[in-house]
């Protein structure tokens, strides 16, 4: 919707035919800025100041008149171009760009990529106190700061979240779950005891293995509660060698992992929360996988370069330069990359993405109803996932404030446009978050009767059709909504130069050992479509009105940059989230999803035979 047409709706904050930047800033500044990212609302107390020279418009004048000289602002000069279109370009209009606040504990990345999309960096010597819009840290945020923040700032830790992040008070929390809803879609967590408490239980279930095992061994991995990046690990096969002096958790090892090449790998998977109430899930469509630089094998436990994944440890290690069977150099690859390798393979690779969001969901939905309202912040999470040769992923650990490093190609490839995404994203969930603030002394935290027909006049029923409706393009009738949706995805996740360079080492891919497990093939696009098949057992029920983008605060956004909503992913869910979080719905709705891929791997298994 362009200016003009969205400038209606601010007629009914002019009072006696005058607009002020406090009207605007307050009532309509997030549908403004949903159009114009580069707006900066400012704080009250440059409101106050600018109130005194406030424009006094009339109707008539200000449907003539642009938004960036209603604000007095300009347009944002950039390094890399104009963020703006040449004809949304004010002419001499000053520039008031967003400010973010770092410590020194914020990344290189983050900063570097803010100032490369206009933002300022916030300096407390220059300004107001409250003067930022986004505080970015490793570090979490004390209550009293997020008691404190502004309608305009947000936080980038949510509070509560080491419930997922510390390795035991996530086992705790998976565990809980499964027994509570008796499910076993929470069965993705290695058997996990938590140690000293669970000593004798974890003897018990050592001691029953081995029985059963007869004279193979059994693996288990020991790993202190807080630490990180392979720290104070032990893997063993007998009880003597386990030690421990605080909690840490003892895990199943597993023994079976997907290899590439002949190389242990695991995957990071990131993951977008940019609200709990209502719980707004988002995963982001490119990842790292992050390899072993020795040969798996379990007749040396005592050899890291070989069982543990972490850069951090595979960086020091003798063949990490050297060029390694498939892998190749370093100990790095892209996820798209390892999607594209799986394809090759003939792996249902659609499935396992499917299989991986699931997970997510499950696991953010452990924690979800326990942690404190607090609206202005989000959470970028890591999701540490191991692979076994059946396809089954494992979740291995949560990570808040993943590693934003760009110590490789890889992670220069990633990490960038992850943090640019980030932004994006959050810009536009933030600024719905800012709208509910507006709407909650009427509504409460309920989906109100109107904003159900409204959801379904604008989106459709489901928050993909919503999708199908966000970009400015003209559907075919013919078109499936499975193909509009692939359409639509960002479309450098899967390049072709990435097909390119697997084609390049196909030579490398003769099997070392036995290939992962055969599945149905499908298009390439598929893989990351992470409800495709959702999608395609849905009709289309909205009329698709091209170039109207949904209006903020009503449903989330379906994506932003190479982040895509995973949750809500249908209305049950959307209006399980916004009532209270209706747990038990939520995993019911889930259940339906895994129940109805089944049926069609078996189909494709029958077809194959
Ligand atoms: P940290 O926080 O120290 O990185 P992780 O739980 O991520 O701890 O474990 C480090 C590495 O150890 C993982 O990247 C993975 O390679 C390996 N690992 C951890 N748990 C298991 C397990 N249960 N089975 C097999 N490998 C594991």
């Amino acid at each position: 919707m362009s200016w003009v047409q969205r400038l209606p709706l601010l007629a009914d904050s002019i009072q006696e035919g005058v607009l002020t930047r406090e009207r605007i800033g307050r009532s309509y500044g997030s549908t403004i800025l949903a159009c114009y990212p580069h707006y900066h609302i400012s704080s009250k107390s440059q409101e106050r100041a600018d109130l005194r020279s406030a424009k006094k418009v009339t109707w008539k004048q200000a449907v003539s008149i642009t938004p960036w000289q209603l604000f007095q602002i300009s347009k944002p000069e950039t390094k890399k171009g104009k963020p703006m279109t040449t004809e949304d370009a004010p002419s001499g209009a000053p520039l008031k760009p967003l400010v973010f606040r770092v410590d020194e504990t914020t990344p290189e990345v983050v900063q570097s990529v803010l100032l490369e999309c206009g933002w300022d960096k916030f300096d407390e010597k220059r300004q107001n106190v409250e003067d930022w819009n986004l505080y970015w840290r490793t570090s979490s945020f004390r209550m009293t700061e997020h008691i404190r923040v502004k309608p305009w700032q947000r936080l980038n830790h949510h509070p509560g979240t080491t419930k997922l992040t510390r390795k035991d008070h996530l086992a705790k929390h998976l565990k809980h779950m499964r027994r509570m809803y008796s499910t076993s879609l929470y069965e993705f967590i290695p058997l996990t005891f938590v140690m000293p408490n669970d000593y004798i239980k974890f003897v018990a279930e050592f001691c029953k293995e081995k029985q059963t095992l007869g004279t193979k061994q059994s693996y288990w991995i020991c790993k202190p509660a807080e630490l990180s990046r392979g720290r104070g690990i032990i893997i063993f096969n007998d009880l003597r060698d386990l030690i421990f002096n605080d909690t840490h958790i003892v895990q199943k090892y597993i023994c079976n992992p997907l290899l590439v090449g002949r190389y242990k790998c695991d995957l990071r998977v990131y993951v977008c929360v940019t609200s709990f109430k209502p719980l707004t899930i988002y995963v982001y469509q490119e990842g790292l996988v992050r390899f072993a630089t020795e040969k798996f094998d379990l007749s040396n436990l005592q050899d890291f370069y070989a069982h543990l994944t972490n850069s951090s440890i595979n960086k020091s290690g003798a063949s990490y330069g050297k060029i390694k069977e498939v892998v190749g150099q370093g100990c790095k690859w892209t996820l798209s990359r390892f999607f594209s390798y799986l394809r090759n393979w003939d792996v249902d690779d659609l499935l396992l993405w499917q299989k991986i969001n699931s997970m997510v969901i499950l696991t953010v939905l452990a924690m979800a109803p326990s942690v404190p309202l607090a609206d202005n912040c989000f959470e970028l999470f890591g999701f540490d996932i191991l692979i076994d040769d059946n396809l089954k992923p494992w979740l291995l650990e949560v990570n808040c404030s993943p590693a934003l490093s760009l110590d490789c190609p890889t992670n220069v490839l990633v990490k960038r446009k992850l943090i640019h995404d980030v932004i994006e994203l959050v810009y536009l969930n933030g600024l719905r978050n800012e709208d509910k603030e507006h709407g909650k002394a009427t509504n409460g935290n309920s989906f109100s009767k109107s904003d159900q027909c409204k959801l379904r006049e604008a989106h459709g029923s489901l928050p993909y059709e919503a999708l199908l409706q966000f970009k400015s393009r003209t559907y075919s009738s013919s078109d499936t909504v499975e193909e509009k949706a692939v359409r639509l995805l960002p479309k450098h996740t899967r390049t072709s130069q990435l097909r390119e360079m697997m084609n390049e080492q196909k030579d490398l891919l003769v099997p070392t050992r036995q290939a992962p497990r055969l599945m149905s093939r499908h298009t390439p696009h598929e893989a990351f479509v992470p409800y495709a098949s959702l999608i395609r057992s849905h009709p289309c029920k909205a009329k698709v009105s091209p170039g109207i983008p949904p209006d903020p605060g009503q449903a989330p956004s379906p994506h932003a940059g190479n982040f895509v909503l995973i949750f809500p992913f249908n209305e049950a869910t959307l209006g399980a989230s916004r009532n209270g979080l209706n747990v038990k719905q939520i995993i019911q709705e889930l259940q339906k999803l895994t129940n109805k891929r089944h049926p069609q791997v078996e189909k494709n298994k029958t077809n194959r035979r």
